[in-house]
């Protein structure tokens, strides 16, 4: 099936989730979060990852309002940060007061903590009255998962974590696989430490920039970008999204800047070859460059 910008992924439980979202981990609240959220509806974004931790959601929501954007045409997670296990019920409230939503698209147990089992259930309870249509967890290792689902019959439909090239992890992939959770690819810009990676610039290279015509939504770029900016082969950004959505992740690239928030959207023009995705899944030297929860107990 030939992926766009409006693929979505189907759900354990039955709901769409937009494949490509922005990420706004580290986006200053305020103007510059607006601006971003702004931006990437306008680039044709339609899923936007926040949490309770990253201090914006206010601006997300008031981006979100601002933009005229029917709220049931766009997706959005929050997350349940790990001070606030002891009442997630009012922890999801409050993100919404934020948000100015009366519902969240994800929420999701942000780091696998200690009081993990006890607010699954509250998160299931959530789900029950609406106020959250999915949930899931994050940062959760195989051991976490086959821990929670020996506890639980509700399969957490997404599991957010760390996921690029140089973090290949297969066996959680299958491992999802097997028990329908999407794996959703967090910093899968390797929070910018790889992308200047000689290996990946020389698949960079290989990809130019389909035809004439650019894709749709950089046509939406104001001329002055699209003319002195648009370089003529893809980018190493461009492939490591690219190689996340050809892998069937959900891929949440972070960019505050306009233009590269749209040059992480023009990633639907071109197909990296089998080869090439094999090249790249040979990359892996299991960096990471957020949260390791190997050890979390
Ligand atoms: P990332 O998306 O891997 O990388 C973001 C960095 O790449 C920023 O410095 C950004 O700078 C830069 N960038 C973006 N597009 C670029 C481009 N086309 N060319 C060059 N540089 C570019 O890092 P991340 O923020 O860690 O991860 C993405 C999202 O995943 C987060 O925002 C958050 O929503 C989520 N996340 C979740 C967890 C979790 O525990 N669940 C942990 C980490 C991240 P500019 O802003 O200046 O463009």
């Amino acid at each position: 099936m030939e992926l766009t910008i409006e693929t979505k992924i189907k759900l354990n439980d039955g709901h769409l989730m937009p494949q490509l979202g922005l990420g706004v981990w580290q986006t200053r609240a305020g103007a510059t979060c607006e601006t971003a959220v702004i931006a990437a509806l306008e680039a044709g974004y339609r899923h936007i990852d926040t949490a309770a931790m990253y201090g914006n959601e206010e601006s997300v929501g008031a981006a979100i309002a601002m933009s005229g954007i029917p709220r049931e045409n766009i997706f959005v997670t929050t997350k349940l940060w790990n001070s606030d296990h002891g009442n997630p019920e009012r922890a999801l409230d409050t993100s919404l007061r934020k948000l100015k939503l009366d519902y969240i698209d994800l929420y999701l147990i942000h780091y696998p903590v200690r009081e993990r089992r006890q607010s699954w259930r509250a998160l299931e309870a959530l789900r029950a009255e609406g106020r959250a249509r999915s949930i899931g967890v994050s940062n959760f290792t195989i051991r976490h998962l086959t821990e929670l689902l020996a506890d639980t019959k509700t399969v957490p439909a997404v599991n957010q974590v760390e996921f690029h090239p140089y973090l290949y992890q297969r066996n959680l992939l299958d491992f999802c696989a097997t028990k329908g959770i999407v794996v959703e690819a967090y910093s899968p810009l390797t929070k910018g430490e790889r992308l200047n990676d000689p290996k990946l610039v020389a698949v960079a290279k290989k990809y130019s920039q389909a035809g004439p015509q650019p894709a749709a939504s950089w046509s939406r770029l104001p001329l002055v970008d699209r003319l002195s900016r648009r370089p003529e082969t893809k980018s190493t950004a461009q492939i490591l999204i690219r190689w996340a959505l050809q892998h069937g992740l959900v891929v949440i690239p972070k960019s505050a800047n306009r233009r590269r928030i749209f040059e992480d959207a023009d990633v639907f023009d071109f197909e990296i070859t089998v080869e090439d995705m094999q090249l790249l899944d040979r990359f892996n030297e299991n960096l990471r460059t957020c949260w390791d929860p190997t050890n979390a107990l």
